[in-house]
């Protein structure tokens, strides 16, 4: 009688697996998130994205945890969008969305969730450049004095917006730590992260911040969702690029060519 339990058990864990992304991990003593993220091969960033209660400092041993198969995470379009759209919000090919996601199809429904892997290589470092564009979307405002939307007075704008769904993927535009993670009045939810010769890099308006401080993160690596928090008029990134604290032109930075976000320039 036992015997059979256990396996009418594991073989109802084994269905429900079969349907689902990730197993549920209960915490040992002795693990931290470093060693989970890398006894599992899972970024941090994409832990603390499937367990949104976490943080470094407050896993309890017993405590359940998500943790995916595959490096990814899951993604539910606010608008409908096609397949290879999806792609290029995550940086890459639409085969790698559909070797997990057999029956997917050419077109994501709004509201449908689905599992996108994060790919072993950012397309965006195709372009030679120091940085790369954190997200993918469609720039809604330049760097540089403007007619501020809220405000309605002319204000320098110290970065440059992108507009995107909420939910899109954030992704650092240059290797480097996290110097703030947490929340700064207009900016709503911010990441700042610092990297070498004097640069910062901020992403702003976050709806989702998966990283915190001290946490040493690669080019390319995914680090928070789009949202509209602060003061913002609707789901975009700010992005600043600061050289010893002085806000530049992030354009000047990120690769030209890049075919992933929609620019005027691109076209000059
Ligand atoms: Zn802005």
């Amino acid at each position: 009688m036992r015997r059979i339990l256990v396996f009418l058990t594991i073989s109802i864990l084994m269905v429900g697996l079969s349907f689902s992304f990730y197993i549920n991990y209960k915490v040992q003593s002795g693990d931290t998130l470093y060693s989970i993220s890398k006894g599992f091969g899972i970024p941090i960033p994409v832990l603390l994205d499937w367990n949104s209660d976490i943080t470094s400092a407050n896993i309890k041993v017993g405590q359940s945890l998500k943790i995916p198969f595959n490096p990814g995470i899951m993604f539910k379009p606010t608008k409908t969008i096609s397949l290879s759209t999806l792609a290029k919000m995550f940086f890459i090919t639409a085969a790698e969305i559909q070797s997990v996601n057999p029956s997917i199809g050419t077109t994501i429904p709004a509201g449908k969730e689905v599992f996108v892997p994060l790919g072993r290589e950012n397309t965006s470092f195709t372009e030679l450049a120091d940085f790369i564009w954190p997200v993918y979307g469609e720039i809604s405002s330049e760097y540089g004095w403007r007619i501020h939307p809220i405000y309605n007075k002319r204000l320098f704008h110290t970065g440059l917006d992108i507009r995107a769904q909420t939910g899109t993927p954030v992704f650092a535009a240059r290797s480097g730590v996290v110097k703030f993670a947490g929340v700064k009045s207009g900016y709503g939810n911010i990441i700042i992260i610092e990297h070498s010769g004097g640069y910062e890099t901020y992403y702003a308006h976050l709806s989702k911040i998966n990283v915190f401080v001290g946490l040493r993160i690669e080019k390319g690596d995914f680090i928070g969702r789009v949202g509209s928090t602060g003061t913002s008029t609707g789901p975009h990134l700010h992005f600043e690029v600061r050289k010893y604290d002085e806000t530049n032109d992030p354009v000047a930075y990120l690769p030209r060519t890049n075919t992933y976000v929609m620019r005027r320039v691109l076209s000059e």
